[in-house]
């Protein structure tokens, strides 16, 4: 008997809240805790774009014979489209590999993988806060995982000198996970020129930069989310990209993503996919494929993708009146405590500031969840919910 060794796990600090969201009986309750968007009426619809491109799916498509290991071709090379614009030197020069794999995570995963089986790096710099399943991911690959100082809780801003601060204490060959916007928790990204330094400070210390992309298109556009990485790529000569699709085509439960790996030049970047597709082929061996073919279909369809890219834009334009709301609406309940500082953040999260016993507080008494560091899925907010919250929140600042 072996199972007896067996530790209980803690609840997952996200998925964990929702399982008691769920549990909880009273009926005014709202879940701000995982990152799904929600419409006007607190539902997660399937978007039009994917229904019509399912339709199309169903009548075309011949066989479920497996994917090869790296998935869908024509998706891999839309994924490089996506990523880097359609005519970037990495894309030329054939120095990106893409494979398909299931959402960010398994992305991730995949790339931590990927280095600890085929270099000596061991490290990954990680920015304080970050996404609470970071941790998991990088230690499940053995990688080492530092922390570099990003949020400045009395500015609610960014503290960038204190990234430089610690990224100088990176050794050549050290990881640097960079979320490529919409920073999540804090909903706080670089600028242009800070990512120009950032690349600098990569190229210098030959850090090699790993992207979270979880969110493009739900910061300020899809183009123009993507400049950051566009940025570094320009620089570096080594770097890799893990994106999810699960937000900006709401493919929540269908996990699509994928890993992309930029090489110096060719030759290495052939010889990393080999390597890729064969810490794939020891996880799960291939991809499966609906995820994948409904993406592809939208991106290389300009009716699919002209209606995608509008309800991407609808999701973001909501969340971003959501935040304005939320704001105001705190004022007119009487909240001194500024609160401005959300309407600027990006994306689906707000870093509200408000601490762990505040976060109780408002779970006990008034059954709103959020998670313990603070952070809002505005994302999950609505014109119906919003008094609730805000009512709530006045009572416990
Ligand atoms: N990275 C970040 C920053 C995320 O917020 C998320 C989703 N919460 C992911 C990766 C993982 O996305 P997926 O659901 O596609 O695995």
């Amino acid at each position: 008997m072996i199972f007896n060794q067996v530790e209980l796990a803690p609840a997952d600090p996200i998925l964990g809240l929702t399982d008691a969201f769920k549990a909880d009986p009273r009926a005014e309750k709202v879940n701000l805790g995982v990152g799904i968007y929600k419409d006007e009426s607190g539902q997660t619809p399937i978007l039009k774009s994917v229904k019509l491109a399912e339709r199309k799916l169903l009548d075309t498509e011949t066989s479920k014979s497996y994917l090869g290991i790296d998935g869908v071709q024509a998706y891999n090379s839309a994924v490089q489209t996506l990523l880097f614009g359609a005519e970037h030197t990495v894309i030329e020069a054939g120095r990106a590999v893409t494979a398909q794999a299931p959402g960010g995570t398994g992305s991730l995963r995949v790339a931590a993988e990927f280095v600890v089986r085929n270099t000596d790096s061991r490290t990954i710099w990680v920015s304080n806060p970050t996404w609470a399943n970071h941790n998991n991911i990088f230690e499940s690959a053995k990688l080492s995982v530092k922390q570099y100082r990003y949020y400045d809780a009395a500015t609610h801003g960014m503290d960038f000198d204190a990234m430089l601060a610690d990224l100088d204490g990176a050794v050549a060959g050290d990881l640097v996970l960079l979320h490529g916007c919409c920073h999540n928790p804090t909903g706080i990204d670089l600028n242009l020129a800070q990512w120009e330094v950032i690349a600098q400070l990569c190229l210098e210390k030959e850090l090699v930069p790993l992207f979270d992309f979880a969110y493009q298109g739900f910061g300020a556009g899809v183009e123009e989310d993507a400049q950051g990485l566009r940025v570094v790529a320009n620089v570096v000569p080594e770097l890799i990209v893990a994106n999810s699709f699960s937000k900006n085509f709401g493919l929540y439960n269908e996990r699509i993503g994928a890993v992309t790996v930029v090489a110096k030049c060719r030759e290495t970047a052939e010889i990393a996919f080999s390597q890729v597709k064969s810490t794939i082929r020891g996880n799960y061996s291939n991809p499966p494929a609906h995820g994948a073919l409904i993406v592809a279909t939208i991106l290389a369809d300009g009716t699919l993708r002209t209606l995608w890219e509008s309800e991407l834009q609808q999701m973001r334009e909501r969340i971003a009146q959501m935040r304005v709301l939320f704001v105001e609406m705190l004022k007119a309940e009487g909240v001194e405590q500024d609160f401005s500082f959300i309407s600027t953040q990006n994306g689906m999260f707000s870093f509200s500031g408000l601490n762990k016993a505040q976060v109780g507080r408002l779970r006990d008494e008034f059954g709103i969840y959020i998670v313990g560091s603070g952070r809002i899925s505005v994302a999950g907010m609505t014109k119906d919910n919003m008094p609730i919250i805000c009512k709530a929140i006045a009572k416990v600042v």
